[in-house]
């Protein structure tokens, strides 16, 4: 069956940022079958430790019997029904409570998408048509940084600052800039460039992800809140990775103490067991858009508010309170810290590393000269690591040279050690090779 599946895929299936070229030339490196807790089967019968939780999403692990019978039921009942209108159905409702009692302050109304690509593009243009109906119409320039990663939709492209995503396009959404990742200053000089009088919104991770785990310093946060505020900008915080755990806290924002004007989620949500996204907005905003907006909101998805996926997420959402995951996440989080730091000391080529609960990175440096070196070494430690059993991610772009991590968040103490084991034999077989 293998190989019939390989030819059928390289025929038929254009893989999402992939290299097609490679796809024809060595075929799919694993077709998985199955998955439990922090592992997956592929095709040939290889289990692999999945130290990525796939996409940074798979929170609750694979294989969860829950998430199936709450989708069940809930397909068997009323799979689906469209919220335009004002209708509803019960598990939407439920859901966009209970995300409102779970993210900070007074983030309390929720529109729902299908993906963080989706939740990215709803609030840019949410911030816009809410500065539009305060009579303020030409605040439109949305703010974000260099290697930030928001998604694959033209807005979301656009408000990406990660160079190789954005050339993919020959024109890009205008009204849109990039400023240094951990400048105060660079958004201070954009603003006073462009004037706050023009810009809607800066929006930022709280953790960037795809940009190579990038944490932000002390006090980062709470001067960006400062500044969206003093110049009336709105700050959305986009915490699809963040979200749900993944840094130790259910959102990252709780560690800075900010509450953001707009929160984005998506991954997390459902721990990748269905698609869905969410857009959070605090009352202020809410009871503007109430107040002062005329006719209809018109924007919507065919599937915001999806009856089966808000379904998953509530059971998600249960799942990863009940088992308290988010202290797993903290705990094993700092056995992942110190297994780095371990591995930091004994080989060479690794140089920083950081984590902030269960996402983390191991950056590749020349010891002799202590810069990167010429080639990147990431992918060659990530192919080793995948033969030995364990998926992690590489980021290779701008200069970088970074492993990055992000296990479901129950792993356990002997599966951290099994990831760092095989994390270790993988860089030194590496380090031996060059
Ligand atoms: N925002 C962030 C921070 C992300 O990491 C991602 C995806 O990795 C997205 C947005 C886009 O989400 P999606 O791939 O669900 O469209």
């Amino acid at each position: 069956i293998k190989e019939t599946l390989i030819d059928l895929d390289k025929k038929h299936f254009i893989h999402p940022t992939s290299s097609l070229k490679q796809q024809q030339e060595t075929g799919a490196p694993f077709i998985f079958t199955e998955g439990k807790g922090v592992y997956l089967t592929d095709i040939s019968g290889k289990k692999v430790l999945e130290g990525m939780a796939s996409l940074w999403n798979v929170n609750v692990g694979y294989g969860r019997k829950e998430l199936a019978e709450a989708a069940r039921e809930q397909m068997e009942k009323l799979a689906f029904t469209n919220s335009f209108s004002s209708m509803g159905n019960e598990p939407a409702i439920r859901l966009a409570a209970k995300l409102a009692e779970l993210t900070p302050g007074d983030l309390n109304a929720v529109f729902f998408t299908s993906s963080g690509s989706e939740s990215n593009d709803t609030a840019y243009k949410l911030a816009r048509y809410y500065w539009k109906i305060q009579g303020s119409p030409e605040k439109t320039k949305i703010i974000s940084r260099k290697k930030g990663y928001h998604g694959v939709n033209i807005g979301a492209t656009s408000a990406t600052g990660i160079t190789p995503f954005q050339e993919m396009t020959s024109s890009l959404a205008p009204d849109f800039l990039h400023v240094d990742t951990f400048s105060t200053e660079s958004l201070r000089k954009c603003i006073e460039i462009e004037g706050p009088d023009k810009i809607a919104a800066f929006i930022a991770e709280p953790v960037q992800g795809a940009g190579g785990v990038n944490i932000a310093p002390d006090g980062y946060f709470q001067e960006i809140r400062k500044i969206c505020d003093e110049n009336n900008i709105l700050f959305i915080a986009d915490e699809v990775i963040t979200g749900f755990g993944r840094t130790g806290k259910m959102f990252a924002c709780e560690h800075y103490g900010i509450v953001p004007d707009i929160m984005l989620l998506a991954k997390g949500i459902t721990s990748g067991y269905i698609p869905l996204g969410a857009v959070v907005v605090t009352d202020r905003i809410h009871k503007d858009l109430i107040k002062y907006s005329e006719g209809v909101l018109l924007h919507g998805y065919t599937y915001s508010g999806h009856a089966t996926a808000c379904a998953v997420a509530l059971k998600n959402i249960e799942i990863i309170e009940k088992e308290s995951l988010i202290e797993n996440s903290r705990l094993m989080g700092k056995e992942l810290l110190d297994g780095f730091y371990k591995i930091q000391k004994e080989i060479d080529i690794v140089g920083e590393v950081r984590t902030l609960g269960l996402i983390g990175a191991v950056e590749i440096i020349n010891p002799v000269t202590n810069t990167r070196f010429p080639a990147h070494i990431a992918p060659k430690v990530s192919a080793e690591a995948a033969k030995r059993g364990l998926i992690i991610r590489t980021v290779v772009f701008e200069g970088m040279d970074t492993l990055v991590f992000s296990p479901p968040l129950v792993i356990n103490q002997k599966e951290i050690e099994e990831l760092l084991s095989i994390l270790r034999e993988a860089l030194l077989a590496v380090q031996n090779s060059l």
